[in-house]
């Protein structure tokens, strides 16, 4: 692959607050609130699109196309940055039956995307899909960003968010980090950080859909092309990832009982986690805890509030 510097990001969020949460678990608990950040409070998806738009941007491309499923954090992300930034977007998303809109389904449509709905079976050829639709596009330069915005690009916004923390996490002596594991970008991001500036601290990924293996492979291939891409001075092997599993459920968005009860706890302190993402990573770290002897941890708050109104029966 050619190897490029960095390019320079579309940069809309400020550094988020990193906070501490009382009264939860035996180890000193701090939230970094990158569910507060910038554009509609975001949640993780927009550190990665600081970049990817920017490269959108680099070459001279007017249209965004990308994917994910009916209540996709992502594409609502995608689309408020598209309509900030003039950019037209398309949007594919999953779903079985025709489906409520509510959530960020509707926000999607306030924000005029251009959505299609495609089965789980047509899902899985997503990336064709979007490769062939932007063919078919006239006279439109088209951008595609894949699930999540989880490649090697998307991926640079999570180095920033760990530079961020850095300070932080030295002047603390904070243990451990935990984060949701979905489309693995997120991760991919802060173990990139964590290299290369040389932070000795535990990297727990909770997965929250898909395998442990499925997910190690993927991250070490965000990073490998990462770190040739972008000739980073590092290097990362399968035993740096850290992924914790038994926290899925029966699969992607189908939450549980602890789960819920795990939100309605954060709630009335004032933290709405929700059922697809947080709620399970969160749940799944006071799980973990239980056999660690950290004394202080960083739980990152990766946003995705909208969702939580698809879900008002299992929540209310
Ligand atoms: C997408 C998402 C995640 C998972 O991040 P990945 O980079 O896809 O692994 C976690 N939390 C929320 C709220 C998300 O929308």
């Amino acid at each position: 692959m050619r190897k490029t510097k960095i390019m320079k990001p579309l940069k809309i969020t400020k550094p988020t607050p990193i906070e501490e949460l009382k009264g939860i678990c035996k180890p000193k608990l701090f939230l970094k609130r990158d569910d507060l950040n910038g554009l509609l409070v975001s949640g993780n998806k927009i550190r990665k699109l600081e970049y990817l738009i920017a490269e959108a941007r680099d070459k001279k491309c007017d249209t965004i196309i990308t994917c994910g499923s009916v209540q996709s954090n992502h594409c609502r992300t995608t689309v408020a940055f598209c309509k900030n930034f003039g950019y037209d977007c398309h949007l594919f998303l999953r779903t079985k039956n025709s489906p409520e809109y509510t959530g960020n389904l509707l926000l999607d449509k306030l924000l005029d995307a251009k959505i299609k709905f495609i089965t789980p079976e047509e899902y899985k050829f997503r990336d064709e899909i979007m490769k062939e639709y932007a063919k078919k596009l006239k006279g439109k330069r088209s951008y595609i960003i894949p699930e999540g915005g989880s490649n090697e690009i998307g991926a640079l916004g999570y180095i920033d968010c760990m530079k961020e923390m850095a300070d932080f996490i030295e002047k603390e002596k904070i243990d451990a980090i935990y984060c949701a594991v979905g489309s693995g970008g997120t991760y991919s991001g802060l173990l990139l950080g964590k290299q290369l500036l040389k932070i000795n601290i535990d990297l727990n990924g909770v997965i929250i859909c898909d395998t442990v293996e499925y997910f190690t492979n993927k991250i070490a291939d965000i990073c490998e092309k990462a770190i040739d891409r972008f000739n980073l001075k590092i290097k990362i092997q399968a035993q740096d990832i850290t992924l914790i599993d038994g926290f899925v459920g029966e699969g992607y968005g189908i939450p549980y009982r602890e789960e819920i009860e795990t939100i309605k706890m954060l709630a009335k302190k004032g933290v709405i986690l929700e059922p697809v993402y947080t709620g399970k990573a969160f749940y799944g770290m006071l799980k973990d805890l239980e056999n660690r002897k950290y004394k202080k941890v960083i739980f990152i708050h990766t946003g995705g509030i909208f969702s939580i109104f698809a879900y008002n029966e299992v929540l209310k």
